[in-house]
């Protein structure tokens, strides 16, 4: 069911082989191409999709600008089609400082939902979204002011320097419900029922989760945390946005 989608295999693949399936001219003037496989990532989960280019047999490439996923069909949005056909053989090539940067910010707020959850009981993240550069998290945490992010910070930062290991995993679905905390909200309760495998993605020893994007293979790499904004959006909601010194 996850087949053809690379990246959920090895989240550090920059560059494969595919076969053109599908090239599609929309009515909005949108050029779609489907390919057997990819390691382009789709906007979703929080995380934007990747961009890069397609390599045509003939050495020429043709830029990626985005790439969206629906009903488990990958949509490459592209350029320019001239000289591209179906059944070609292509290179992907995935713009991988964009990328490289989604999954430090990424794996950052599964590192910051542990120790949340961990540290400072009945408080958890209710949702997150990744840009190029920063992050944001919500938390419902009503104790939650902006004179005990100094603190926050700093336990991220040394959990982080600690060097967990990130590990994904497959697991069929009747397993992965015995796991508690996997699905975090209703639509990934919905869905946890519908998968036949689960993918999980795991902070070695500090959590677990249900998840489809990309991440570290370690928490070192992410590079020191600065918490940059703080917004009180009512008792249950508090928003913190955050950098690295890595990006
Ligand atoms: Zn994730």
């Amino acid at each position: 069911m996850y087949e053809g989608m690379l990246y959920l295999f090895d989240s550090y693949l920059k560059s494969f082989d595919a076969t053109v399936t599908v090239i599609d001219s929309g009515v909005s003037g949108d050029i779609k191409v489907i390919m057997d496989r990819t390691a382009f990532y789709p906007t979703g989960g929080g995380q934007p999709c990747d961009t890069g280019v397609i390599v045509m047999p003939n050495g020429k490439s043709i830029r990626v600008l985005r790439v969206e996923k629906a009903d488990d069909v990958i949509f490459h949005y592209i350029e320019n089609p001239a000289g591209l056909a179906s059944g070609d053989v292509i290179r992907g090539e995935i713009d991988w400082k964009r990328r490289y940067a989604h999954m430090k910010l990424h794996t950052t707020v599964h590192l910051i939902d542990a120790i949340v959850k961990r540290k400072h009981n009945g408080a958890f993240l209710t949702g997150g979204q990744i840009y190029d550069n920063r992050a944001r998290f919500d938390v419902d945490w009503p104790e939650l002011g902006r004179d005990m992010l100094p603190e926050l910070e700093a336990e991220t930062n040394q959990e982080a320097l600690m060097g967990h290991a990130i590990l994904v995993k497959f697991v069929k679905r009747e397993e992965a419900k015995k796991i508690e905390g996997l699905a975090r909200t209703k639509p990934g309760e919905e869905l946890l029922n519908r998968l036949e495998v689960v993918r999980i993605v795991e902070i070695e020893g500090l959590d677990q989760q249900m998840d489809g994007g990309t991440h570290l293979n370690n928490t070192k790499e992410m590079g020191e945390v600065k918490f940059i904004n703080y917004e009180s959006k009512g008792k249950h909601n508090k928003r913190i946005e955050f950098t690295l010194a890595s990006i």
